[in-house]
């Protein structure tokens, strides 16, 4: 069954179907690859204006992976982040929400253990 905002592709026929992918939403022709009516898609996250805190939780202050991307996160040298990862409830981010997922997707995999306040949704 073809839904009714189903339309057929130009190019070769076929029919097309409504996608969404990453920003962008519309209609694509899975035999061109080709987008053929493309609207810009906001993801919730992207349009949240709620700033969120990471704090950290738990860490090991001999973990030079974790040692690393905590320095990146919270902007600050090696040694302060060595300093850092020995405490707890701590705040080392904040930021947007997309901002918020991108750092704590890298904290969760070298293993720091961390809480986001509010809490977060995404
Ligand atoms: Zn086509």
């Amino acid at each position: 069954m073809l839904e009714n905002n189903t339309s057929i592709c130009d190019k070769c026929g076929n029919p097309c179907i409504s996608k969404i992918e990453e920003n962008t939403q519309g209609l694509y022709c899975e035999k061109c690859n080709k987008w053929l009516v493309v609207a810009t898609h906001i993801p919730a996250i992207e349009s949240d204006p709620t700033i969120f805190k990471i704090f950290l939780d738990a860490g090991d202050f001999k973990n030079k992976e974790q040692i690393k991307i905590l320095s990146t996160a919270a902007n600050i040298n090696f040694l302060e982040a060595r300093k850092l990862l020995k405490k707890s409830n701590v705040e080392i981010f904040s930021g947007s929400a997309t901002k918020v997922k991108e750092v704590s997707k890298k904290l969760k995999h070298v293993g720091i253990d961390f809480y986001i306040d509010p809490v977060f949704p995404y």
